[in-house]
């Protein structure tokens, strides 16, 4: 730990705050998404600008600190923070800039999925997020970024047109497809291993109001549907996107009779014109779901239907694969584990990332999972620290079960600590090209605390 001078001469330096423990925000500002993450920095730096990055940098590195960078703090092994280091903290950095001429989204690297959706939308834009409005676009677009928008319109990697990042020997650099094409490529989806992003430039989709939102049945129905999805939405439309959970119906807006009921169901978003929905949708209502709740719904509100239910602070445990079939085997697995679903906030979620995201080489990206179907993922999730046990069981229960029917890795975003293997298994053949650059830009490995690409020289 540097001394009380050396401290001093980097709070002096920054324009944003410095918070150490005997700070009272102290507390506030180590906390991240999950509430099983329980982290004690020595030192938060509240970037506000590339400046403070680059004085934060250097002062990591040359005082040879453990250093953690935070976007939207949403990582589920709590990757945006660390023990007794340095976190450096880009939530201040924020703007959306939307250029409709070139149809391109200006994004700071503390930003929210939520905001960019509120700043595009006027301008009938979107870019590919996920599920939840407050995840960060920094480490979500760093990883993949699968969501509502990935069959039509492919990963939030594939939309990454340009960004302005800061090296570990403090440069700062523009990366696209002509500067830096090494840095180019390995940033779209090799993660934070490579420097610390202060601005993205995205490419916007016509996306405006779509017709989607949830069907649900009853969770012994599990079965017969999710037989019936796995072949449908390989084979449906890429305008029409839909995931598979089984979750518990949480309370209002849904009907008394169904509150605390385990079910499972397909969460849609179709993009097509309004006019066909009907038809599109007759199949799926030819199933008589219990809820359907499906309709016109601009698509920031889409975005951010469930984030009532998942406030911060919750317990998380999250194990997850990445899958090419669902056998019957699969299925009954399924069906056995949503019915002994532990808690009401646990769940299990199946993101299809067939369609547009397929049209990219698995070597054109970091991302080497292209031939998969779909990311699945199973969270056990409570607001009482007392039940971990519980969720944690069910939710290592479900992955050992699950898991023989796996394509082998997982979307890294997805991940707790799994260990190096995993990490590998997760970019296979990619792996050694993501070494050689990490060597060429952070020898040091002074980026670690990521699902960490280690330096090969
Ligand atoms: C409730 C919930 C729902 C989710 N839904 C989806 C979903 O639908 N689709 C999906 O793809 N993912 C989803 N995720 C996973 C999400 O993509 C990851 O948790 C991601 O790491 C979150 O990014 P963050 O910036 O909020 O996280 P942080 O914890 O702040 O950071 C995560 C990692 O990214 C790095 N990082 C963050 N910002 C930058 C930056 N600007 N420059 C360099 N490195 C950076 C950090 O160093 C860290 O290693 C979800 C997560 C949660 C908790």
């Amino acid at each position: 730990m540097p001394d009380e001078k050396i401290i001093e001469q980097f709070r002096v330096s920054l324009r944003g705050e410095l918070i150490q423990p005997s700070d009272k925000n102290y507390n506030e500002d180590r906390k991240v998404y999950n509430g099983m993450i329980d982290k004690r920095p020595a030192l938060i730096a509240k970037c506000v600008d590339v400046a403070d990055v680059v004085t934060a940098v250097n002062f990591g590195r040359e005082n040879k600190m453990l250093v953690s960078v935070r976007g939207g703090g949403h990582n589920a092994g709590g990757l945006g923070i660390c023990d007794d280091g340095l976190v450096i903290d880009l939530s201040k950095i924020k703007y959306v800039y939307v250029d409709t001429k070139s149809k391109t989204v200006r994004v700071g690297g503390g930003n929210t999925w939520g905001e960019v959706d509120h700043a595009a939308h006027p301008f009938g834009l979107a870019v590919p997020a996920g599920m939840i409005s407050t995840t960060g676009v920094g480490g979500l677009a760093l990883g993949g970024g699968v969501g509502y928008l990935s069959r039509k319109y492919g990963l939030t990697i594939d939309s990454i047109i340009e960004v302005e990042m800061v090296l570990a020997d403090g440069s700062i650099v523009t990366v696209n497809k002509k500067e830096n094409p090494d840095l180019y490529w390995a940033i779209r989806g090799g993660g934070g291993n490579f420097g610390i992003i202060t601005s993205f430039l995205f490419k916007g989709h016509p996306v405006h109001t779509n017709y989607g939102g949830p069907t649900l049945w009853h969770i012994d129905k599990t079965e017969q549907i999710l037989k019936w999805y796995r072949d449908f939405i390989l084979s449906a439309e890429e305008d029409l996107y839909g995931f598979f959970a089984t979750l518990t119906i949480p309370g209002p807006p849904f009907p008394e009779e169904l509150h605390g009921k385990k079910m499972c169901g397909v969460v849609w978003n179709y993009l097509g014109n309004h006019d066909k929905a009907e038809d599109v949708f007759k199949p799926i209502r030819d199933l008589k779901p219990d809820v359907d709740y499906v309709g016109p719904i601009p698509h920031p509100v889409l975005n951010s239907m469930f984030d009532v239910f998942y406030p911060a602070g919750l317990q998380w445990y999250w194990r997850a694969d990445f899958i090419k079939d669902i056998p019957d085997e699969a299925v009954a697995q399924h069906a056995k584990y949503g019915k002994e679903l532990p808690t009401p906030h646990s769940t299990m979620h199946m993101y299809p990332i067939n369609g547009a995201a397929h049209k990219i080489g698995k070597n054109d990206t970091p991302w080497a999972y292209r031939d998969a179907n779909w990311a699945q993922v199973m969270v056990g999730v409570d607001p009482d620290p007392k039940n971990n046990e519980k969720i944690t069981k069910w939710t290592k229960d479900y992955y050992n079960a699950i898991h023989p029917y796996s394509a082998g890795g997982v979307y890294i975003n997805f991940m707790m600590d799994e260990g190096q293997e995993r990490v590998k298994a997760s970019y296979k053949d990619n792996y050694d090209r993501l070494a050689k650059i990490k060597s060429k830009y952070d020898p040091n490995n002074l980026f670690r605390v990521n699902q960490n690409i280690k330096p090969n020289s």
